[in-house]
């Protein structure tokens, strides 16, 4: 409507704007028909009429700018376009011509879906709409923000498996094509868009490549050029926003406000004139810019000077290019023209096609510009498959320029051209045609090869020291086009494609050549390093290439020809690298009569590198042979001649031993980027591309080698040749240390050479089974949480890591609690596949795992602690050779060597792990030897370790073989731990050799089966009696387990029902409750349970013996001795108002607290943590800690000392006040004196003299201090002046005496209450101390009460220790605050709140019995009401007996003024069903009815069935009865009646009447005191604001109060994300990325952490969340921050902390930052957590706990949020 209204009011700017042209916009198109050149006429419009449109740049009227445009461009354009009306017309095209395809662009920030089991690549993505419409809602997906400049791929049938397009945009349905879909234009249209469209194409074209600053075309020069330049300032990516507003604040001499709207509108826009006027001035201007931009950072900012009219059409030409990009969404005819323009090459011109032009521009044009084109490419090439194609061949064709202009830009890559290559070569069937056509692969790596060059070195090798991050970061690009092209293999390959392929691999090894041997570093010795060298670039381009080089092996290994091609490119590539090395000169290396001829190198003296990408990928692409069969071939492709498999291990095995020497720590002084590469060398982000593939490269040198020489070559290599040669006499510790770690090291590689075989090719596994056993070796450590196991293992290129598929079968899952998250355990048959020496652990993992699986086996009462390795698969047989190493001659020697060196107990030159690694290499031998004889006849086995393994290394006297050193070994004290799994080996030689005996046996008489059998049988019977042993020993276990379950489930039975005694008892022993004492003497039984009146039972005290926790003395609570305290909390809070968003005071300055508002929107709570303390240890606690913070001056303090907070010392709760205890006095009533009061002390008696005495007062202060008064009282109560001192005569006591420390404290806690509760400054003489005591007391009883309810616990017996201990000392406290007030004050008080009930006290401003909480008041008037009882001289009090009438009537009347609030506010509206009770209450109930309709005028109906009034009073009653009693029993410590102990809320009712001395049916109680009520009652009703209440002018709080609750949040978390996306700030409406964030109070969105929505607050800018917080929760609120997924607690202005959102993945985690993705579901348990923190007033508290956990939010300015 709006828009209707603006554009009829524009008409007339427009009219007189286009001065002459007709206004009817038909009459202008019919205007252009009749010139005949288009283009001429089309661009004298333009001329004559963009300048003036786009007039005024520094100040644009946005709005109005496009309406004139839209009135006097668009419009004709549109009418000659279509020769009628175009609204028709597009709505017709809109309702057919709908694309299939979806297209919608993303924003930065918008949410994007992915699916993970249909999405052909991850880069497949759906808008939030789509995906809400499509079959992937309910399969595994993933949600990402976008960082904008995506594209939804919904209807692209390449891009997903199953699911291609959603319900809106398949077709045939409503919004989409129909039959004869992709409607034909008319021709007549047709021929018009092919007339026009060229024309505006090129305008568009034409101005937004425009580079003259001060020139237009000529056709445009019209009128004669005027002096009237913009100097316009241009975005890039190196200033901030403070540098620009700097500048431009210094350079032009403008506010900052002014400043500020520059520099947000150049950030948005891309680019802004800043000033206006004359050419020099304008060029002054720049050169003043440029100076300024200078001094704050190297480069200068981009300003030009621009003519008025050119960057009015440069303007103008976006404008168009929007509106043709609005036209493109309606036909798929106008995209095809619009494409077959842009596309067409004009003959004999080198010129490239318009579109070519624009993309090579692309880097030039501002931000705005670049969004519109790339809106355009979006909206029209690619909406079109063909036409996408033909656009893809062009940006291959230009993509080396594209790259280089991208790199050297200084824009994101969200708004570069080049970011659109993830959406053509993702495309699988575009992919393969660009690469067979276009030879794209070889153009992408010739761009790299063409980018990188600059970072050669000498060697022709890559050197990235002191590197741009920001410009390698954009060569990255590059590498990930490289990654979209590969990541989807073809399943059939052409011959062409085989070329192509080929050649972009070989050009791709051309950039692994540079990489080969990059960086290399040579060991630093004496001096440390002085600069850490760069090591992130080179690691980090490893990263980015680990993907890229395993699919181009993959790649490779779909054809076997191709692959053996590669193969030997690559082996080519490897070997001229290693030829070229420096040294020629050979060593000789002898042992064991064995002789190595080898290069000299030495890693601890030559240069090493660790990046040798040539030599991994050979090794990739070998096994892939291996795995294929191919190998056979090799031959035909490597002569073995040329082979050199010693060259090709030598790279590979210096970068391991590199690895060992800076585990000896050979390489400390080379720093930390050396420890960093090591680390990400072996991490599971590049170990498959690196670690891994070194480790099968010297696999594959043991297959081909002769063991002995490459064990020798190792120990060269390692330079530990020396070490098992001789005994070296050394007496240097550390050397000795490094010799032997590095043994270990050494070691270690041979077992993985050995025994790792989890590769496909090597052995026969599968990939499935290798992520199993990663996964398995994860849980052996500990149980892990499902993202913590997929960040431990390799992602492949679409992200995935195979994880899901596997999972279920190695792990069981575990669900998490209301806290932490869900874990996978290990099953237990898995356990056996545990090898210690998992080549993917780290040094920590390996001795975590080691203790875990011993841990576990003890537990299992396994009689061996052994962890002997599981059998290894089989070698595939091009590796089968490997296994020789195990039993050569060297190998024995090292084996030999160690243990003797570990028997002859030469400590130094043995260490515990080293014998573990010789015994896991034996286990292997004997592990390989076992399976090959039970596979094979003894006599084909030629593995013989067994045989080599008990034979004498040497014929020296004291010669042992392994056997017998094993032997001795188990009786080295060191190696205790060893014992079970030396014992192990053992057994196995003898199994072993049994195998070996048996067989030969069998050989020799063939008949004699038998032995075997009984060999097989002792094996047999030796594996049965294991087995029982076993199975008894499980059995033992479950039995005990049995036992203890049942123990700890009986344990927690007694706890459950002893649960109070349990809870009083674990704290203070002193202190015993009085509901305790009834449960442990159940004989004292027999006193009254009733609170009030004269039956009223005995107060159960006890005496208190209270233990400080500060300095743990025990101390007697009593009156007269030193104060103890309660550490404490008080807090406004909103948790229970009825009325939440209502405008609550800030501050407390002139507001009268004495009366609640019936909605409590707004009160004071009071917590506490139940810890006490002596008053005196508190403060010196305190002092101290101001002491403290105030020598730390610059430490900030998650507390406020200024405002009283501390923590408590015990349980670091917050707090920031102590509440004193005060002991309960004991008041017993003589039941004989109470009756004879009852004779007298009706409540008409009583009501008499409480007047006399009140108007005695008043007559004695009006004649006193006038002025002062509070109240005027009428003059007819002066006849009651006599009777002013017989309310003492029923009975007054002396006040109790406080001791001076108690009364400090009193009036310290009251100050405080009176602080916080207001917001005020402290003043302890302020009148409203008392109020504010008494309010907080209320709230707080009511807060409780609620909870208790809502949890559906007893309303006595279930609270808290901590809300027990502090109820009981808050009740005490508020009883005896008054005695540190003056007595008039409380009195005046005490008049105010029974006039609300006594309508004859005739106070001023009393409130009506509706605007009034009547708990509020009775807490008032029953804790005010001693102060009628004082006279100057004597300190009295009333008496017992007093005290119990006084309670009874006051509760009596406040009680009847609540029902009178029920019955008028709650009972109104009808009953639909008709019950037939027809109870004594009811009918009571009828006939008082009918009394009230009386006494309101007719107002109130008596329609209304007596039944339904008695449930609407039952109802809204009660939750007034519980507080009432909870208030009374604090009080007085008369014990309840049992019922009140009870969960059942069966005998609730009656037992609280019974308390509370009131009838169960409540109407009694009016019948009751009829004569004196009625009159009360005909006032109550007949206050002017009741009676328009009940004329429905106002309403009104009903009852029961609704009870609140956070928000319903729904199940899935990716609704709440669509709820965030039509998220619209309130107060702008520019596209910009918002935090929406939801308030779970009430449920408001916000638009948090923006500058639109801050609001200022008591002259502070305070953001959107921290100022909603004033009022929906008085400063404390919870929000949701829905793109984060995280909670926000928040607190004032200063505190806050963030939470995960209780939503959890299926795997039992958060998702914080939605990092992973996972579809998320909420956890009701979890929010319902929150839930309690929340009304339990701990928000203060968690936040202050998680600050001091989370140092790091100090930083964050909570205020802006
Ligand atoms: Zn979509
Ligand atoms: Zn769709
Ligand atoms: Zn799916
Ligand atoms: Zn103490
Ligand atoms: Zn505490
Ligand atoms: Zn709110
Ligand atoms: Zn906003």
């Amino acid at each position: 409507m709006a828009d209707g209204g603006d554009a009829g009011a524009g008409s007339g700017v427009a009219a007189g704007a286009s001065g002459g042209v007709p206004v009817q916009p038909q009459e202008r198109a019919m205007w252009w028909d009749e010139r005949v050149d288009f283009e001429a006429a089309f661009l004298q419009r333009l001329a004559k009429y963009v300048p003036s449109i786009y007039s005024s740049e520094m100040d644009p009227l946005l709005e109005k700018q496009d309406e004139m445009a839209q009135k006097i461009i668009f419009d004709p354009l549109e009418w000659y376009l279509f020769g009628e009306n175009p609204d028709i017309c597009l709505e017709k095209l809109r309702q057919s011509g709908a694309s299939q395809l979806c297209g919608k662009v993303f924003k930065g920030g918008e949410t994007t879906y992915s699916c993970r089991d249909c999405a052909i690549d991850p880069t497949c993505v759906l808008c939030m709409d789509c995906f809400q419409n499509s079959i992937h809602k309910n399969h595994r997906y993933k949600m990402h923000t976008s960082t904008g400049g995506g594209f939804c791929d919904c209807g692209d049938t390449e891009a997903w498996k199953t699911g291609p397009m959603c319900t809106n945009h398949e077709p045939g349905t409503a919004n989409t094509t129909k039959e004869n879909s992709e409607c034909q234009l008319n021709e007549e249209l047709m021929a018009q868009v092919k007339k026009m469209f060229p024309s505006i194409i090129k305008y568009f074209v034409d101005m937004t490549i425009w580079e003259e600053e001060k020139e237009l075309p000529p056709v445009f020069m019209i009128r004669e050029k005027t002096d009237h330049y913009y100097c316009v300032l241009f975005n890039d990516e190196h200033h901030s926003y403070d540098h620009v507003i700097y500048s431009l604040q210094r350079a032009l001499g403008c506010e900052l406000g002014e400043a500020q709207l520059h520099t947000t509108a150049i950030d948005k826009e891309g680019r802004r004139a800043v000033k206006e006027g004359p050419y020099v001035s304008c060029q002054e201007a720049k050169e003043e810019i440029k100076k300024h931009s200078e001094n704050v950072s190297q480069r200068p900012l981009h300003v030009e000077v621009l003519h008025a009219d050119v960057m009015a059409h440069q303007k103008f030409a976006l404008r168009l290019g929007s509106w043709l990009n609005k036209l493109m969404s309606y036909s798929s005819d106008f995209r095809q023209i619009f494409c077959q323009i842009c596309l067409k090459e004009e003959t004999d011109s080198e010129k490239p096609c318009l579109i070519s032009m624009l993309m090579l521009w692309d880097a030039k044009l501002h931000k705005g510009a670049r969004k519109i084109l790339h809106e355009l490419i979006f909206s029209s090439f690619f909406m079109e498959m063909e036409y996408k194609k033909l656009f893809a061949i062009e940006f291959v064709k230009y993509y080396k320029p594209l790259q280089k202009e991208y790199i050297s830009d200084d824009h994101d890559r969200s708004i570069s051209v080049t970011a659109l290559s993830v959406q053509m070569f993702t495309v699988p069937t575009l992919a393969r045609h660009l690469i067979e056509e276009q030879n794209v692969i070889t153009v992408i790596t010739e761009t790299l090869l063409e980018v990188l060059p600059e970072y050669l070195d000498k060697n022709e090798k890559f050197n990235f020291q002191g590197y741009s991050q920001d410009k390698l970061g954009r060569v990255y690009a590059v590498i990930c086009d490289l990654k979209y092209i590969l990541i989807s293999k073809p399943p059939e390959w052409t011959d062409r494609l085989k070329v192509r392929f080929l050649e972009g691999f070989r050009s791709f090894l051309r950039i692994l050549t540079c990489m080969q041997g990059m960086e290399e570093i040579q060991r630093q010795i004496g001096q440390h390093i002085e600069v850490d060298p760069d090591w992130e670039a080179a690691i980090a381009i490893q990263m980015q290439l680990k993907n890229i080089l395993l699919m181009f092996q993959e790649w490779c290994a779909c054809d076997e020809d191709l692959l053996l091609q590669a193969y030997k490119e690559c082996h080519t590539a490897v070997m001229k690298c290693s030829t070229s090395s420096h040294s020629r000169e050979k060593t000789v290396l002898q042992l064991c009569g064995h002789t190595l001829e080898s290069k000299r190198y030495r890693v601890s003296v030559d240069p090493v590198s660790i990046h040798l990408p040539l030599s991994r990928t050979l090794a990739g692409l070998h096994v892939r042979l291996s795995k294929t069969g191919a190998i056979s071939r090799l031959q035909e492709f490597v002569p073995s001649e040329q082979f050199q498999v010693e060259l090709l291990v030598e790279y590979p095995l210096r970068c391991l031993v590199l690895v060992a020497q800076v585990a000896a720590e050979m390489w400390r002084r080379n720093g930390l980027s050396l420890i960093s590469q090591v680390f990400y060398y072996q991490d599971v982000k590049c170990r498959e591309e690196m670690y891994d593939k070194d480790i099968i490269m010297l696999q594959i040198g043991a297959s081909l080698m002769d063991p002995n020489l490459f064990l020798l070559l190792i120990l060269q290599r390692y330079e530990l040749a020396d070490a098992f040669k001789k005994i070296m006499p050394t007496k240097d510790q550390d050397l000795t240390k490094q010799y032997n770690m590095l043994i270990e090291e050494m070691l270690q590689v041979l077992i993985y050479v050995v025994g790792e075989r989890y590769v496909p090719g090597v052995s026969a596994v599968t990939k499935e089974e290798i992520t199993m056993r990663e996964i398995i070796h994860l849980l052996c450590i500990e149980p892990m949480a499902h993202s913590a196991i997929a960040k431990s293992l390799p992602e492949n290129e679409n992200n995935e890591t195979g994880l899901e598929k596997v999972i279920n079968k190695v792990a069981t899952f575990k669900k998490p609690g209301v806290s932490g998250h869900g874990v996978y355990e290990l099953k237990d048959e898995c356990m056996k596949e545990f090898n210690l020496f998992f080549y993917h652990y780290t040094k920590t993992q390996h001795s975590k795992a080691e203790h875990m699986q011993k841990k576990k086996r003890k537990q299992e009462n396994r009689d061996e602690e052994a962890l002997p390795p599981p059998p290894p698969p089989e070698f595939s047989p091009a590796f089968s050779n490997v296994v020789k190493v195990l039993n050569c001659d060297i190998m024995m020697h090292i084996l030999r060597t160690i243990l003797q060196r570990a028997v002859q107990l030469e400590t130094h030159l043995w260490t515990e792990a080293m014998i573990q690694m010789v015994l896991h290499l034996l286990c292997l031998g004997l592990l390989e030897e076992k399976q090959q004889l039970e596979k094979a006849p003894e006599e084909q086995v030629t593995f013989d370790f067994y045989h080599k393994a008990s034979r004498m290394g040497s014929s020296a006297l004291n010669a042992q073989n392994i056997v017998m050193l094993l032997e001795k070994l188990k009786s080295v004290p060191q190696l205790e731990a060893q014992k079970d799994i030396i014992s192990w080996i053992l057994q196995m030689f003898d199994t072993v050799k049994r195998l070996r005996e048996k067989s030969s046996l069998a050989v020799a008489a063939t008949t004699s089966g038998s032995e075997a059998t009984k060999g097989d049988e002792t094996q047999s019977t030796q594996d049965k009696e294991k087995a029982e042993r076993k199975r008894k020993a499980e059995a033992a276990r479950l039995h005990r387990q049995k036992i203890m379950a049942q123990m700890s489930a009986l344990q927690r039975n007694f706890i459950e029902t002893h649960k109070l005694l349990y809870e009083n008892t674990q704290e203070t022993q002193g202190r015993e409750d009085s509901v305790m004492d009834e449960e442990s003497a159940p004989l004292a039984i027999d006193y009254s349970r009733i609170a009030l009146g004269p039956k009223r039972g005995p107060s159960v005290i006890e005496k208190e013996v209270l233990t400080c926790i500060l300095c743990q003395e025990e101390q007697e609570v009593r009156l007269d001795s030193a104060a103890m305290v309660l550490s404490a909390c008080v807090q406004k809070s909103t948790a229970l108002t009825q009325h939440r968003g209502k405008t609550l005071e800030l501050s407390g300055d002139t507001f009268d607290p004495l009366f609640m508002d019936p909605d409590l929107s707004c009160g004071t709570h009071t917590g506490s943590c139940g810890h006490v303390m002596h008053a005196a240890c508190w403060q010196k606690y305190f002092e101290a800690m101001q002491l403290n913070s105030r020598q730390r001056l610059h430490v900030e303090q998650i507390f406020d000392l200024e405002n009283g907070e501390y923590l408590c010392p015990l349980c670091k709760s917050l707090c920031n006040t102590v509440i004193p205890i005060v002991p309960l006095q004991t008041q017993k009533i003589n039941s004989e004196d109470a009756e004879a009061v009852a004779q007298i002390l009706s409540l008409a008696r009583w009501l008499q003299i409480v007047m006399a005495r009140i108007s005695g007062y008043n007559a004695k202060n009006t004649g006193g201090e006038k002025q002062n008064a509070p109240s005027s009282v009428s003059k007819g109560m002066g006849e009651f002046t006599s009777e002013f001192h017989s309310i003492l005569s029923f009975g007054v006591q002396p006040s109790a005496k406080y001791s001076s420390s108690i009364k400090e404290m009193l009036v310290h806690f009251a100050t405080t209450i009176y602080r916080v509760g207001l917001k005020v400054a402290p003043n302890e003489a302020d009148p409203r101390i008392p109020m504010m005591t008494w309010s907080t007391c209320a709230f707080t009883i009511q807060c409780i009460e609620n909870l208790l309810d809502d949890e559906g616990k007893s309303l006595f017996g279930s609270l808290q220790n901590r809300q027990h201990s502090g109820l009981k000392a808050l009740v005490q406290f508020a009883a005896a605050q008054r005695t540190t007030s003056p007595q008039s004050l409380i009195q005046k008080h005490l008049i105010r709140l029974l006039a609300v009930l006594l309508p004859d006290l005739k106070v001023e401003d009393t409130p009506s019995i509706l605007d009034v909480d009547m708990f509020h008041i009775l807490v008032g008037v029953v804790l005010s009401f001693p102060s009628l009882y004082w006279e100057e001289t004597v300190d009295l009090q009333p008496s017992s007996i007093s005290s119990a009438y006084n309670h009874l009537y006051l509760f009596h009347l406040v009680t009847m003024a609540h029902i009178t609030q029920i019955l008028l506010t709650s009972a109104t509206e009808f009953p639909i069903a008709q019950s037939q009770d027809d109870s004594e209450e009811a009918q009571t109930a009828e006939s008082f009815c009918r009394e009230f309709c009386q006494n309101t005028s007719g107002c109130f109906s008596h329609d209304v069935p007596g039944w339904h009034l008695w449930n609407c009073v039952k109802k809204g009653i009660t939750p007034f009865l519980r507080c009432a009693a909870l208030f009374f029993h604090y009080m007085l410590g008369v014990s309840p009646p049992e019922d009140l102990l009870l969960v059942s809320k069966e005998g609730e009712f009656q037992a609280l009447c019974s308390y509370l001395s009131l009838p169960t049916n409540l109407f009694l109680l009016f019948k009751k005191y009829w004569g004196t009520v009625n009159p009360l009652f005909q006032r109550w009703c007949a206050d002017p604001a009741v009676l328009s209440f009940l004329k429905g002018k106002n309403i009104s709080i009903r009852y029961p109060r609704k009870r609140n609750n956070l928000i319903g949040l729904p199940e899935d978390y990716s609704s709440l994300l669509n709820q965030a996306s039509q998220f619209r700030c309130p107060r702008s409406s520019d596209d910009e990325r918002k935090h929406p964030v939801l308030c779970l109070f009430c449920g408001a969105m916000l638009c948090s952490q923006n500058t639109c929505c801050q609001e200022l607050v008591n002259g502070e800018e305070l953001g959107a969340c921290t100022s909603h917080a004033l009022h929906c929760g008085a400063g404390v609120c919870m929000f949701l921050k829905i793109r984060e997924c995280k909670i926000v607690l928040i607190e004032g202005k200063t505190r806050g902390c963030l939470y995960p959102a209780p939503y959890l993945d299926e795997y039992g985690e958060t998702d914080p930052g939605l990092k992973r993705g996972n579809p998320l579901h909420l956890c009701h348990e979890r929010y319902r957590k929150l839930y309690l923190l929340w009304q339990q007033h701990c928000i203060i508290e968690e936040i202050a706990r998680s600050q001091e956990t989370n140092q790091i939010f100090f930083g964050f300015n909570w205020q802006l949020l």
